[in-house]
């Protein structure tokens, strides 16, 4: 990041070329698919998606487990294209018997979203049965991997898909700033015109790429040559097989160390991808978040709150250049935390449950 490339230089040219061979190498999509970069954060690539893909007339249906599943519904609708979802709760897995039925009884839906890591809780949805569904209904299936590519295999040979976005900045581990959508190169040839979008066109941007070989507008070229290197440290680790097992060592450590202090994670292991773990809040009064947050901090360490609707938690991330030897520092920072912050009991207050219906 530290040398200037010029965006037309051949150098710069040589890297993208990489990049967008690489990302296709890893999702096993090189004779079906094609790779679009797009400039900005993981959002903007997922806006492009549903922009570029969904025909005006045609209806996605999105399949809901927390906050990015939500926001895909939401770009849907201020693309005033038809959308409808099927919600599981937060702590449940999108559920493929749900899809098939939805689909079977509505034959306007023209295309299914789903999340495979939903980052809001840390769970794994069961992306293959799902894609297995969508395929034998004839449907056409859109993928929002961006916490999962690079660290939870997804191969296009074995998992149809239509269209996948990540991002650089996730199991990748490049530094933010750009996204980008692996799309069926049959399905993208149909989308000329598609966006209401100029910038998010990813349409525009495949064939300005493929004409040029230079991105259509600015690109962050330091942001590219940091995430060329990352996709390089990748291929050196061993690819998605390898980072996969670090970060299911990294998880087990951490999950193994916080029930030692007492804390309980929302999902049972099974349901637990090993990308991000949400744990539930102590009940002890001498807990605060902020303060525990703080005290991380200070020495080192950076987690994250809570993204829940109904149940106070917080998470801790199990990615980046991390192993089980960061986990356990990490571990001893919050022993000491939450002695200086005096909370002696990490077990949390019981779910509140709706109050049982009475059935007569
Ligand atoms: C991180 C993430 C996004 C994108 O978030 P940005 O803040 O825009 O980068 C989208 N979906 C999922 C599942 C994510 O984890």
């Amino acid at each position: 990041m530290l040398r200037d490339l010029g965006s037309r230089d051949h150098e710069f040219m040589e890297i993208n070329r990489h990049i967008r061979r690489r990302l296709l190498e890893i999702a096993g999509a090189i004779d079906s698919h094609v790779c679009v970069p797009l400039q900005g954060s993981g959002t903007f690539v997922v806006e492009a998606m549903i922009g570029s893909l969904i025909p005006v007339d045609g209806k996605l249906l999105v399949m809901v487990n927390g906050a990015y599943g939500r926001r895909i519904a939401t770009i849907c609708e201020r693309y005033a294209r038809s959308c409808c979802v099927l919600e599981t709760g937060e702590d449940l897995p999108s559920d493929p018997g749900s899809l098939d039925r939805m689909l079977a009884a509505d034959l306007a839906i023209t295309h299914v979203a789903v999340v495979h890591c939903e980052t809001t809780s840390g769970i794994l949805n069961p992306v293959h049965e799902l894609a297995i569904v969508t395929a034998r209904r004839g449907r056409s299936l859109l993928v929002d991997a961006m916490s999962a590519f690079g660290g939870i295999e997804l191969d296009a040979r074995t998992t149809p898909f239509d269209a996948v976005v990540a991002s650089s900045n996730k199991c990748l581990q490049g530094v933010p700033g750009i996204g980008f959508a692996i799309v069926r190169r049959s399905v993208l040839e149909r989308c000329e015109g598609r966006s209401p979008s100029v910038s998010l066109d990813l349409f525009d941007q495949w064939r300005s790429m493929e004409a040029t070989a230079q991105w259509r507008f600015t690109p962050p070229t330091h942001v590219i040559a940091a995430f060329d290197q990352a996709l390089r440290e990748h291929a050196s680790e061993g690819g998605t097989p390898a980072r996969n097992a670090r970060y299911r060592g990294n998880c087990a450590a951490l999950v193994g160390g916080m029930r030692a202090l007492g804390f309980e994670t929302l999902l049972p292991d099974a349901l637990q991808a090993p990308i991000i773990v949400t744990f539930r809040t102590p009940a002890d009064p001498a807990w605060s978040f902020q303060a525990f947050y703080d005290g991380l901090a200070c020495k080192g360490f950076v987690i994250y709150p809570g993204k829940l609707a109904r149940v106070d938690s917080f998470r801790i991330g199990c990615i980046g250049d991390l192993d089980e030897s960061d986990i356990a520092a990490a571990l001893a920072a919050m022993r000491e935390t939450l002695s200086e912050m005096g909370v002696k009991n990490c077990t949390p207050r019981p779910v509140e449950r709706p109050a049982p219906e009475n059935v007569g």
